[in-house]
């Protein structure tokens, strides 16, 4: 049984405050207005799973809400997937009542990319094999070509 998320409603308003561009790492989300510090910005949207449910689906887009249950964000209509992960971010994931909800920790300026830690276990599974492409990390140790 999948539950759906009520609340679609930050990501179809009118006038988002972004928009999905070639960023650092693949697609990312990029800041086409001004976004104030602790501005709701996207809200990460997609079916509830158990842990069952989501131990057997795997991947990359899962985002556990709580103990018991896991968000599956990888639908084409959750926008909020694209944004990347960085380690030194200017956005967190908020779970507030089982929903997700990525909002900025500083003033974003528009053409800045949106990018929140995607935390530890994430990135030692999928980022550090390959090596971290965020901004930060880029500055520490640029890779030569
Ligand atoms: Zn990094």
């Amino acid at each position: 049984m999948k539950k759906i998320t009520t609340g679609e409603l930050i990501n179809k308003s009118a006038s988002p405050c972004f928009r999905v561009a070639r960023g650092l790492s693949g697609l990312g989300l990029v800041a086409t207005r001004d976004i104030t510090r602790g501005q709701t910005i996207v809200e990460y949207i997609g079916p509830l799973l158990s842990r069952t449910e989501a131990d057997d689906k795997g991947g990359r887009y899962l985002f556990d809400v709580n103990s018991r249950w896991t968000m599956d964000g990888s639908g084409r209509t959750n926008v909020a997937r694209y944004v990347n992960h960085s380690c030194r971010p200017n956005a967190e994931a908020v779970i507030k009542n089982r929903r997700i909800f990525i909002t900025a920790l500083k003033k974003i300026k528009p053409g800045e990319e949106i990018c929140y830690d995607y935390g530890k276990e994430y990135f030692d599974e999928f980022i550090e094999p390959h090596g971290c492409h965020c901004a930060s990390c880029q500055k520490k140790s640029p890779k030569r070509v």
